[in-house]
């Protein structure tokens, strides 16, 4: 612990036992060190979206990342654009709204294609 004699700025560094024992005979006040500084909040995030290579799953994938904390995320489904939170740096980053549109427009144009008929109208698989 650190101990300051009253009429004096000079700290001395003795051991806690010793430090209370010399506050009880009244010769010195306890100094608490500073609290740290506080990190300093730099969020630097980057939004992009992958395309994903497992044909059975959702086709595409929301990933964020920040060149401050070095923190990553990523989300996907029908919702993904809505509902993903990046939280680093001591905040919480929703979807950029151009990059949300674009996932908008891929998922819909995904979902269309799947409900698109896979043969012509009017032919006829044989058996
Ligand atoms: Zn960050």
């Amino acid at each position: 612990m650190k101990l300051q004699l009253r009429n004096s700025t000079e700290t001395f560094d003795v051991p806690r036992n010793l430090g209370v024992a010399l506050l009880v005979i009244g010769k010195g006040d306890i100094v608490e060190p500073p609290p740290p500084a506080p990190r300093e909040l730099n969020p630097q995030s980057h939004w992009s979206i992958v395309e994903n290579l497992n044909p059975a799953g959702v086709p595409y994938t929301i990933y964020a990342k920040c060149d401050n904390c070095k923190n990553v995320a990523s989300c996907s489904g029908p919702t993904a654009q809505k509902t993903m939170r990046y939280q680093h740096c001591g905040t919480v980053e929703t979807v950029p709204t151009e990059l949300a549109a674009r996932y908008s427009r891929l998922i819909a144009q995904s979902q269309a294609s799947q409900e698109r008929p896979r043969r012509a109208p009017g032919t006829v698989s044989v058996i």
